[in-house]
Order: C-alpha cells, then structure tokens, then sequence
C-alpha cells in the first residue's frame, strides 16, 4: 500500500512538472512574423510589411514580389528564395514572358513579365515607383541576352 502511494506521489510530481515547464514556456517572447499578403496573394519570404518589402529590400520603392517559375510562388527578392525554398531557383523563359510574374505590393495588381519590363518602373495600374535597380538582378528571375 506505501509503495503505491509513493506512485502516485511520483506521478503527481511528474504532471506538476509538466504543468509547470507548459505554463513557463507559453510566457515567452514570440519573435514577430509578418505573414504577408497582398489581395489574397501570399508573399513568401522574410517580408517586413503588406507592400512586398522583405528584410534585404525595404526602400521607399521596393514594392514588387517576383513569382518563381520553380515553385509559382511570390517572393520580394533572389535572397528570401534562397534562404526559405528548399529548392533551385528558375529562371522564367523567354516565350513565356506573357506569363503574370510581377506584383506590385501598392495596388497588389499582377503584370506579365513583358508588362513589367516596358513599364518604365512605374505600375501602369497605379503609377507606383518601382526600384529601377531591380534591372540589374533581371537575369536571376528572367531569361536573358548573356
Ligand atoms: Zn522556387
Ligand atoms: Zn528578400
Ligand atoms: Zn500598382
């Protein structure tokens, strides 16, 4: 009969236990994540805000989120791909540059990759700038010359 109440008192113990580590652990910090989306769309990545500016990239104009021919999923930049897909990234072809890959994070309309690189960096759907410097990195998302 001791020996069983010594059970039990062990088991008590042990649930106090797990209690208590339960009860500790829901009272820390959670880090912030800004889960971002933009009319419904999901942006993938290290985003800081709703207008597709990640933790590389958050300039007054970067406002575009690129979708990824590998996987089809919007992200802000080369480097949030690459440290959140578990995959190599794609570049998108040229005969589908008719495909909606861009996104503009300010009025969140999609614009075909053509669209994209005639519009002068600015949304042809609500005239927002958008990061000139992006050309540079054009051969990471787009099918190019070189
Ligand atoms: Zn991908
Ligand atoms: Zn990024
Ligand atoms: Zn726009």
């Amino acid at each position: 009969m001791q020996r069983l109440k010594n059970i039990q008192k062990t088991f008590l113990i042990f649930f106090l236990f797990l209690f208590t580590t339960q009860a500790f652990s829901q009272q820390e910090p959670i880090l912030p994540i800004v889960k971002s989306s933009i009319k419904g769309i999901n942006i993938y990545g290290k985003t800081v805000d709703n207008q597709t500016r990640c933790q590389h990239w958050h300039s007054d104009l970067d406002v575009i989120a690129i979708k990824f021919k590998c996987c089809e999923k919007y992200y802000p930049c080369f480097s949030c791909h690459e440290e959140e897909a578990d995959h190599k990234p794609q570049v998108w072809p040229k005969s589908e540059f008719d495909s909606k890959a861009i996104l503009c994070g300010v009025c969140g309309s999609e614009l075909t990759i053509s669209e994209y690189q005639a519009s002068g960096n600015t949304c042809p759907n609500c005239t927002a700038a958008f990061n000139p410097g992006c050309s540079k990195h054009y051969h990471l998302y787009f099918e190019t010359e070189n």
